[in-house]
């Protein structure tokens, strides 16, 4: 027999190392699926790039992001969850309810179902400062990280309703909140610009954008170098928050060939499920989440994920033995619990 048609065929392997794949992985293993987790080089997810996670319950005294993040992996390979603390290369998905591959490199990993929870990465400036200044007053959630900012005075960049959502949020927080904004219009929806610009402490700075964000002594922001869009002349703006608000980008790449997604890219679901429009495949967590984006949010499609193929497997099991390898010979075949 050779060494391809030895594979194993995984019952489920899920592609994606946050709150909603770790979920996915402690619920699949609770089921005895032994689920296989390409949890990804960064494992965690987003929540490896914050500080106190406050608004995650159980955890009435918050919880750093990597921290909580490890506690969800714990959990989920108590229950024999394995782990292949990689990004995946390439995925080649059965379009017929058959067998779905995985590939890393040239290694590929076969499975009857696949969870699909490669999260979404917020837009940056991918200016100086922007990155080294995470958690040290520059955020990309607003909801996450608004709180902390009682007092301070802080800056929202971007036009768009994500930019007027965080700052009516923050606005309850800090002292002052100035929108900056590349143009004069704002793409946001009229209803949004209008709630936002009717918040007393709320004002705009247009058209500019920011090249610098500058640390004080104490290592935390202090200002922002801007530059006028039109005119380039510089400005320093005082403040000790700033929060990047300039969209999101799902992490469909390695699939939205595959499977069915919308125009920016995030993966469709049927309504009030996870499953996508091929048989074996579900998807959940941020690369399907155009609106709430949070831990709590992602967990429990996690779990719906789970749960939508636990039952898949249970009541359409994939015709597995159609998919027997070259040689005549069957794949070693995970028994579905
Ligand atoms: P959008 O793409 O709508 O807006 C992005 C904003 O950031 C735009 O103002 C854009 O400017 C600006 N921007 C983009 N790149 C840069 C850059 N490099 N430098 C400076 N500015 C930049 O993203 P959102 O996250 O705001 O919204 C995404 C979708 O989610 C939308 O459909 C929105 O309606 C929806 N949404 C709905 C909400 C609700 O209804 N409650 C809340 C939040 C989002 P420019 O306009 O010049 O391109």
């Amino acid at each position: 027999m050779s060494e391809d048609t030895k594979k194993k065929v995984e019952n489920v392997i899920i592609v994606g190392g946050g709150p909603a794949g770790y979920t996915a992985a402690l619920y699949t293993a609770r089921a005895n699926l032994e689920p296989l987790v390409f949890e990804g080089f960064q494992w965690g997810g987003q929540l490896q790039n914050t500080t106190d996670v406050e608004n995650f319950p159980g955890y009435p005294d918050g919880i750093m992001g990597p921290e909580m993040m490890s506690q969800f992996r714990v959990q989920a390979e108590k229950f024999g969850t394995r782990f292949v603390t990689d990004d995946v290369d390439r995925v080649e998905l059965s379009t017929d309810g058959g067998v779905h591959k995985v590939f890393l490199g040239d290694e590929e990993h076969r499975a009857k179902a696949v969870v699909l929870a490669m999260g979404a990465e917020p837009k940056r400036l991918g200016v100086p400062g922007e990155m080294e200044l995470a958690g040290r007053g520059v955020s990309t959630c607003g909801v996450c990280d608004g709180a902390f900012f009682k007092g301070h005075r802080v800056l929202v960049i971007g036009g768009g309703d994500s930019a007027m959502e965080d700052s009516v949020f923050i606005s309850k927080f800090a002292d002052e909140l100035t929108i900056v904004n590349r143009r004069d219009e704002f793409r946001a929806s009229k209803i949004m610009y209008d709630r936002a610009l009717a918040v007393e402490n709320i004002d705009t700075l247009t058209p500019y954008v920011p090249t610098e964000f500058v640390a004080g002594e104490d290592g935390k922001l202090a200002k922002v170098h801007m530059r006028h869009a039109e005119t380039g002349e510089e400005i320093d703006v005082e403040a000790t928050g700033a929060f990047v608000a300039i969209g999101h980008v799902p992490r469909s790449e390695v699939v939205k060939d595959q499977v069915d997604v919308d125009e920016d890219g995030y993966i469709k679901v049927e309504p009030g499920s996870t499953r996508t429009n091929l048989p074996g495949v579900f998807a959940v967590g941020d690369v399907v989440d155009h609106t709430y984006r949070q831990a709590v949010t992602a967990a429990g499609t996690g779990c719906m994920g789970a749960l939508d193929a636990e039952r898949y497997l249970r009541d359409a099991p994939p015709a597995v033995e159609a998919h027997w390898f070259p040689g005549g010979e069957p794949a070693e075949i995970a028994p579905t619990a």
